[in-house]
């Protein structure tokens, strides 16, 4: 996840001090779905404006086209996960710098995820989620993201911040893929440990003012929708 504020900061911020998430304001209204997250932006993976990252981009497509060997277009890219490992990335990051890394957070494991659906062929978004853990759980990452100096602002007692991605499979259908996890998410609605709490998908589209089809329920767009 990467924060304008966290950028401009991380140069005079010490890491003794702490993460970055400290100073910046994301104390909205947490009775919202989306609670500090309401208005929490997308991750995207930056660009050298280089070769370094045209190259590393289309390794991407190729290796996730040869990966697929002419299976299933709506084959969910599980490689990645074994590409890359989920844990702490230090925003921003660019495209050969993603590709390269052993460990990822969920911001790039869907901003990866969202580029090889696309070249698939697949309409895909991204979307973001929302998920109860255990205050157990999210401590001991939070001790891991310190670790690394990487903001946890992803992290709220024991409600995390994550992201993944909405793959259309009909006209008005889509299914949500966790990257990270390596898995489609159930859509009948658990409550137990990781399971969603809140969704959002970002997208741009004309006709779907009633939002998209996930299991049994309608998912409005570009906004935060309790599960
Ligand atoms: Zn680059
Ligand atoms: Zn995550």
């Amino acid at each position: 996840m990467y924060l304008a504020e966290d950028k401009a900061k991380a140069s005079t911020v010490q890491p003794a001090d702490g993460h970055c998430a400290d100073t910046v304001d994301l104390m909205t209204a947490a009775t919202a779905p989306g609670g500090k997250w309401q208005t929490f932006p997308n991750s995207h993976i930056s660009h050298h404006g280089a070769a370094c990252c045209d190259i590393a981009h289309e390794w991407l497509i190729a290796f996730d086209y040869a990966q697929l060997n002419g299976g299933d277009v709506l084959t969910g890219p599980r490689w990645m996960r074994e590409h890359s490992k989920w844990g702490p990335t230090a925003w921003p990051i660019h495209w050969c710098e993603a590709v390269d890394a052993d460990v990822v957070d969920c911001g790039v494991h869907a901003a990866i995820a969202q580029e090889a659906f696309v070249a698939r062929g697949v309409p895909a978004f991204r979307a973001q989620f929302i998920q109860r853990y255990s205050a157990d759980a999210t401590a001991s990452w939070r001790e891991n993201w310190d670790k690394e100096s990487v903001s946890d602002h992803w992290i709220d007692g024991d409600a995390i911040y994550h992201e993944g991605n909405a793959v259309l499979v009909g006209t008005d259908e889509v299914k949500l893929w966790d990257g990270s996890a390596g898995w489609w998410i159930n859509p009948r609605g658990e409550m137990g440990y990781g399971s969603l709490a809140a969704v959002r998908i970002e997208a741009d589209l004309e006709g779907f003012e009633d939002g998209l089809r996930w299991g049994e329920r309608r998912i409005k767009l570009n906004q935060w929708v309790a599960v």
